[in-house]
């Protein structure tokens, strides 16, 4: 198959708005793990944050949760970036070269807006 058909497609999209969901639901878990957010934490554990060690770990898991909130805010992006795609009639067009991506790819990867061919290009430069 070298051309996406509509049923393909069709399964993309579900399976975009359902890793979107996961992403949403993601990101909402991260902001309740928030060290900085916990209520009470200071009456329970009077001493956690005054130990260097436990400022490290602190600040580390902070950190943590900052970079995967980018991760999952990147996908975000990615995914809606993907759904606009659709709703232009414009998805599974290399934004490089404009010829249709491989199917199979979209299937792998529904969040590529480029073709193998220039991913492999733009990567060996
Ligand atoms: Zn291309």
């Amino acid at each position: 198959m070298n051309e996406l058909d509509q049923q393909t497609l069709d399964q993309i999209k579900a399976g975009l708005l359902k890793e979107r969901d996961q992403v949403l639901k993601d990101l909402s878990d991260i902001s309740q793990k928030d060290p900085h957010e916990t209520e009470n934490r200071s009456s329970k554990f009077p001493e956690y944050g005054d130990k260097p060690d436990e400022n490290a770990q602190e600040i580390s898991e902070y950190t943590a949760n900052v970079a995967t909130e980018k991760v999952l805010e990147d996908s975000l992006k990615d995914i809606d970036n993907a759904l606009k795609r659709m709703e232009k009639g414009e998805y599974g067009i290399c934004k490089y070269c404009h010829k249709p991506i491989n199917p199979k790819r979209l299937v792998a990867r529904p969040t590529a807006s480029s073709c193998i061919e220039c991913k492999t290009e733009l990567q060996a430069e």
